[in-house]
């Protein structure tokens, strides 16, 4: 099969071996996979990780010990806890310490024209929700995970630092709680798209300190969490949801002064994402920059920081 391999530097490949599901697993053909800004760290270096990459897709599953699934179009949780340890028993198989994850850690990932899975990780895509927009299920739950872990008032100003792809999606999220909410970014051309739900800003423009609720850094970088932490109010939080492979440069006395509560965020409810999008609540194939084949890698993953590039693995290309 065709497929997208990482291993200091990422290179197409034309004839890797389809992978063969193993019990409890499904095999799945995928229909499309999308570029996330992790995997623009894991090719810096991020995870050290070897093998093909990408963990956002939809696709239709081919073959299941459960013939309930096959021809059924899925997406997926993207880790793979190992089932038997303690919190995989208590059921946070997210935070498992020998966990899997597709595509970043010890497990072939989307970039790729089959992939397999547990059936347990797997959410089956409504008939109204389309491909291009099923792919974006995982970023969405990511994203949705902010209001699984903190209560955002319609009272609280709230600002999402850094419009990227996952501030974009943070920011149609929280836009539903009603609260006040500022997008800041440092790219006019994107900053706008959230324009009806938020109000959005250039961060060169604006001076604010010590204004926000809550702050949620979506920049993907090391300044985003010190630029948060300056404009969240004292006794605020602070929502981190950037993986990055350099180090932060931090100033944790502020977070003693101002009594910050800081909030680590990863992976979210991807039911809840799938329902969003089939009540039509969120509007994501906007996010679309490019439609790509895998052979058109370089390109895809020259898009700009904002808009989401989409390998199509089915058919021809749009
Ligand atoms: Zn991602
Ligand atoms: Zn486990």
């Amino acid at each position: 099969m065709k497929c997208l391999y990482f291993d200091d530097a990422l290179t197409f490949i034309e004839d890797y071996p389809q992978p063969r599901r193993g019990k409890g697993e499904a095999l799945i053909k995928v229909h499309y996979g999308a570029i996330c800004n992790t995997d623009k760290e894991i090719i810096k270096g991020y995870k050290g990780f070897q093998g093909i990459l990408g963990h956002e897709f939809v696709g239709i599953v081919e073959d299941a010990e459960n013939s309930a699934y096959i021809n059924k179009r899925v997406v997926g949780k993207i880790n793979l806890g190992c089932g038997e340890c303690e919190r995989c028993s208590q059921g946070h198989s997210n935070h498992c310490e020998n966990r899997r994850v597709l595509g970043i850690t010890n497990k072939e990932g989307v970039f790729a024209q089959y992939i397999t899975l547990p059936l347990a990780n797997l959410h089956l895509v409504p008939d109204t929700v389309e491909d291009l927009e099923a792919v974006f299920a995982e970023p969405l739950a990511a994203a949705l995970e902010i209001t699984e872990q903190c209560h955002i008032k319609p009272t609280h100003k709230v600002a999402i630092v850094g419009n990227g792809k996952l501030g974009q999606l943070i920011g149609q999220v929280l836009s539903l709680t009603g609260c006040d909410l500022t997008i800041l970014g440092r790219s006019e051309k994107t900053l706008f798209l959230l324009k009806n739900r938020a109000r959005a800003q250039l961060i060169s423009q604006v001076d604010y300190e010590s204004y926000f609720d809550v702050v949620v850094d979506a920049t993907g970088n090391q300044a985003g969490l010190s630029y948060a932490q300056k404009i969240v109010k004292p006794m605020g939080k602070v929502v981190l949801k950037s993986t990055y492979n350099d180090q932060a440069l931090l100033d944790p006395t502020l977070w003693v002064v101002k009594e910050i509560t800081l909030v680590g965020s990863r992976c979210g409810p991807i039911g809840a994402a799938l329902r969003l999008m089939e009540k039509k609540l969120v509007s994501v194939k906007e996010l679309i920059g490019g439609v790509y084949t895998l052979e058109e890698y370089q390109a895809a993953f020259a898009e700009q920081h904002a808009l989401k590039s989409v390998f199509k693995m089915i058919g021809n290309k749009d």
